[in-house]
């Protein structure tokens, strides 16, 4: 605490913005738990968004995924709303954070939970700061709600905005059918996927367009979607995914990626 107390002094600005977080939330035990993560962020280089209560890693701030992320936020996506208002005001007893790093099995992200200190954390490999400005959105949006569905299972649904409990009850059966027969490292991923496919793929391809300012059709943003999902979806009975939907919807997502309209993050 003594380190934090002198960097405080130094950093006033920033010492004011944890004073008016505290207040605003009545100085809450969790809010002063979060004042203090959001200070050993900034000490270690990194930035805290309170509005959302998420903390950036130092490998995060200032990136292009950065961008897109604060571009998300500052544009009121509906579904980047709602999948991050739940780790907001002080109510959830779980964090998140976002940081580039390395990423198993060369997906475009991994999200981890820490027992101990209740983060979530979000990594996304480095590479993601080469895709455009609509392909970082899309990632963003499908890890968030990884990060999300992991504060719903930690919690036990007993969190801020819960699951309608026959839902929780089918997110539970993943996670226990995966357990018994997935490696440990996979139970989460797959369990977590099962849930998507059968409930983010239109949300996530309908926050992309939004994102591209509704340029085109839905079946434009299908892929963005699907991506990480459709080996699942082609095998669910009854199939969500056909092969020749996947073939048409990979190269629809080519029209949006490779247009001439750009957001602020690709300039
Ligand atoms: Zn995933």
């Amino acid at each position: 605490m003594g380190q934090q107390l002198q960097w405080l002094e130094k950093n006033e600005t920033l010492g004011m913005d944890i004073a008016r977080f505290f207040k605003q939330n009545n100085n809450s035990v969790v809010a002063k738990a979060f004042g203090k993560l959001a200070i050993e962020a900034w000490i270690a280089g990194g930035d805290v968004d309170f509005q959302n209560k998420i903390i950036k890693d130092s490998t995060f701030v200032g990136t292009k995924a950065d961008c897109v992320y604060e571009l998300l936020s500052s544009t009121n996506n509906n579904l980047f709303k709602n999948v991050l208002s739940t780790f907001t005001n002080g109510k959830a007893q779980f964090e998140l954070k976002f940081r580039i790093g390395e990423v198993p099995d060369g997906a475009d992200g991994s999200t981890t939970f820490d027992n101990n200190t209740g983060i979530i954390t979000i990594t996304f490999p480095q590479i993601i700061n080469a895709k455009s400005s609509i392909e970082i959105a899309s990632i963003i949006l499908h890890e968030g709600i990884h990060g999300e569905l992991r504060r719903i299972y930690e919690g036990k649904n007993q969190v801020s905005e819960p699951l309608p409990n026959n839902q929780y009850e089918y997110l539970v059966d993943l996670w226990d059918y995966f357990r018994g027969i997935s490696p440990p490292s996979k139970v989460s991923n797959n369990a977590s996927h099962t849930y998507m496919v059968h409930n983010h793929v239109l949300p996530i391809a309908n926050a992309v367009r939004e994102f591209d300012n509704n340029t085109y059709g839905i079946d434009y943003y299908m892929w963005f979607g699907w991506q990480g999902l459709s080996d699942i979806g082609k095998i669910t009975y009854p199939q969500l995914l056909t092969s020749s939907q996947e073939t048409n919807y990979i190269n629809l997502q080519q029209i949006p990626i490779n247009d001439s309209i750009k957001q602020s993050c690709d300039e």
